[in-house]
């Protein structure tokens, strides 16, 4: 059993009172409130000028568009947001020819990108009901005439009722068309529409329920995550290359320990990474160093501090890696040939369900590797594991086992001391050339 907080009973168990008596609709017409400026707490100050820029421009052109997702579920929550979505009722053309700074993206749903610098504004049109005629059409006018639809039909289909905020510059009111703001106030993740057939449409919803209610601080309504373990298989069918992205967002936001936690206990994690999911139940040692290793992850997203993708499924899959590297020994292999055969093996079969980028790879590879070399302190070769590219995130990956596998502090210490001392140091930490065990004894002479 994990030996993790339970995260998903915290969701089920946090105020529990406030889950009840919720009378707020789904349905548009019933639950459409438009709340005043003074009614709420978001300002055009802790909105991004670019955004800015865009609303204004586009109600100028004579078109509504409005803050939404994220970017004012955020401000009201107090947290300042990572990024501002837009939606408009202009098209993805009408919206091109109004900023010349700016691309179409997407195919069967254009997006329009507003480039200022670095920062991207995304900006959407109002989307149309996802209806099964749409999903069915392939391309040309039809689906594109469908495709768009009212502000109504927008709400409708975003995911949480949190989410389906929509914050106007033309006179500062903020519309709510499915009760996000009762539900903000809750403090609760609740889905629009019917939750399964939601996550069927999309089961990476599953996955954002984690990862917001996570980052959030939110409860999950129990509708909501109730069908998730029972759902999670549907993971498999969702493409690798978007899963790696949402693997991004849920471990690199500075809340992937508890997301770790709530995605093992629903089930998620085996339908992200098997290999690691079975493993954790058979060595606590394994469950220390993933949990070490996301603590101190979320620590350095906390202090600012750079992170690479690479370096948590390095984590995740080394148990696997050894376990694989010990088969093929068994097998009459010798160690090292194991271990370097089954860092391939491990990727490939990893890559079937969240594609890995070939850049990080070849971290993983490189971290991987090094962790044979490290214990090896002779000679020229400490030279060259110190001055390699990812001798620190190796480093960093062997004080983490150290911390679950003691027979590592001797090597890890070393390490540590070695990398920052002086020259004269260094020298002396280093094994002194001794004759070479094993050398043959000349045969005395004149014996025979
Ligand atoms: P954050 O940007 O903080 O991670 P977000 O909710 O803004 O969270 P985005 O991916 O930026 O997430 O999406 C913007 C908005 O688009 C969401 O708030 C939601 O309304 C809608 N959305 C995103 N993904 C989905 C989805 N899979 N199904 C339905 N609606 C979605
Ligand atoms: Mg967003």
């Amino acid at each position: 059993m994990s030996a993790f907080f339970s995260t998903v009973k915290q969701w089920f168990t946090r105020s529990p009172h406030e889950t009840r008596n919720t009378n707020t609709k789904t349905t548009m017409t019933e639950s459409k409130h438009i709340i005043t400026r003074d009614q709420h707490s978001v300002s055009r100050k802790d909105i991004s000028d670019n955004a800015l820029k865009v609303l204004y421009r586009l109600n100028k052109a004579g078109y509504d568009a409005f803050l939404v997702g994220g970017g004012v579920r955020d401000i009201l929550l107090g947290l300042h947001p990572k990024d501002f979505d837009i939606t408009t009722n202009a098209t993805p053309e009408q919206i091109r020819s109004l900023f010349r700074n700016s691309r179409i993206i997407g195919r069967r749903f254009k997006l329009v990108h507003i480039m200022f610098g670095r920062d991207i504004i995304e900006v959407a049109t109002f989307r149309a009901h996802c209806d099964s005629n749409i999903e069915q059409a392939k391309e040309g006018m039809i689906l594109r005439d469908n495709v768009y639809g009212t502000i109504e039909e927008d709400a409708e289909r975003r995911d949480f009722t949190v989410n389906a905020l929509y914050y106007s510059v033309k006179d500062f009111s903020v519309h709510d068309y499915c009760g996000g703001l009762t539900d903000l106030r809750k403090r609760q993740l609740r889905m629009i529409g019917d939750p399964e057939t939601r996550y069927r449409e999309d089961p990476v919803r599953m996955l954002r329920a984690v990862r917001l209610a996570t980052k959030l601080n939110l409860s999950i309504e129990p509708k909501t995550l109730e069908p998730i373990t029972k759902l999670a298989p549907l993971m498999e069918q969702v493409p690798a290359a978007r899963l790696f992205e949402e693997y991004r967002k849920m471990f690199l936001s500075g809340k992937g320990e508890d997301t770790f936690k709530a995605l093992q206990e629903l089930g998620l994690l085996q339908k992200l990474f098997p290999a690691t999911d079975t493993l954790l139940a058979e060595h606590q040692d394994f469950e220390t160093f993933i949990h070490a290793a996301l603590e101190n992850t979320d620590k350095r997203i906390a202090s600012d501090n750079t992170v690479n993708p690479a370096f948590l499924i390095a984590v995740f899959l080394w148990q696997p890696l050894l376990e694989r590297a010990h088969q093929l020994e068994t097998k009459g292999m010798n160690f090292n040939d194991a271990f370097f055969k089954s860092m391939g093996y491990m990727l490939s079969e990893q890559s079937r369900y969240i594609s890995i980028p070939k850049r990080y790879s070849l971290v993983i590879r490189d971290i991987w590797a090094l962790q044979v070399r490290l214990p090896q302190r002779f000679g020229k070769k400490v030279w060259s594991v110190l001055s390699h590219p990812r001798f620190r995130a190796a480093y960093d990956f062997l004080m983490l086992r150290a911390e679950s596998d003691p027979s590592l502090r001797e090597v890890a210490d070393w390490w540590t001391k070695f990398q920052d001392a002086d020259k004269a140091t260094q020298q002396a930490m280093l094994p002194k050339n001794k004759r070479r065990k094993g050398k043959r004894r000349r045969k005395p002479k004149g014996n025979d």
